[in-house]
């Protein structure tokens, strides 16, 4: 990203959501941004996925310069490139596990098959749960399993465990540190649980549509190491 600046008019009112943001992420990477609410957090990784557009700067994605992409393009990108998970888990309550992610699997360039994705995420033996059956942690490890599914370059979350208890958000976050380590899948993660920048390789800080600053975990601590 470079000079990334995403301006939102309200009438008479202008709001700076991100102001002149210069940001390189690399391959592999886990990264986690905190921030009080308001500082930019969503709409930096809504321009990310390609969910939103700057008002202006420069994002290129590998060698492919987003900045001027059509719709089309961009839905494309974000089909091929990017997996979502949010805050709410966003399940089809009428589907299986299995069917919500055989959703995304089957439109996928390489898919990895429903059961591997389940399996990978802890869920074997809740391949034929309905959402309403389980529980919000086992949800959101649905959520995370069709994301990786597709095998994406990137997987973005928006407060993945924001509607989760404390250990049950630690689960989350384990589950989607392995799968960052296992597939190489850059992941970049929104959080306002800061005890869990330990084990990202780096995090970033947010202040009024602003990096504050950018701080490289030099001692990556291993999820099962950290004390909660
Ligand atoms: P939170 O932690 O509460 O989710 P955030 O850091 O994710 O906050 P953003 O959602 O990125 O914050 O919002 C940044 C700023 O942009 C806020 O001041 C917000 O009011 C404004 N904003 C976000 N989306 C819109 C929109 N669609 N229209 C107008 N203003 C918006
Ligand atoms: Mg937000």
């Amino acid at each position: 990203l470079q000079a990334i600046t995403k301006v939102y008019r309200m009438g008479e009112v202008e709001v700076y959501a991100l102001q002149s943001i210069d940001l390189d992420l690399y391959e592999g990477e886990f990264v986690v941004v905190l921030g009080p609410s308001g500082s930019g957090k969503s709409t930096l990784l809504n321009i990310l996925g390609g969910l939103d557009v700057p008002s202006s700067g420069q994002i290129v994605f590998g060698h492919r310069d987003l900045t001027s992409a059509t719709d089309a393009e961009l839905t494309r990108f974000r089909r091929d490139c990017i997996g979502f998970i949010f805050q709410f888990y966003n399940l089809i309550p009428s589907l299986t596990a299995r069917e919500n992610v055989a959703l995304v699997t089957d439109i996928a360039r390489r898919p990895m098959q429903p059961e591997e994705a389940l399996f990978r995420v802890g869920l074997s033996d809740r391949i034929n749960h309905f959402p309403a059956q389980m529980s919000g942690g086992e949800q959101q490890r649905v959520a995370i399993a069709r994301a990786i599914a597709k095998r994406p370059e990137v997987l973005l979350c928006d407060e993945p465990t924001g509607a989760l208890d404390f250990q049950t958000g630690k689960l989350v976050l384990e589950v989607l540190e392995q799968a960052n380590r296992e597939l190489g899948t850059m992941t970049i993660v929104i959080t306002h649980n800061a005890g869990i920048s330990r084990m990202a390789d780096r995090a970033i800080a947010m202040r009024s549509g602003q990096i504050l600053n950018i701080c490289r975990n030099e001692r990556k601590v291993a999820p099962a190491e950290l004390e909660w």
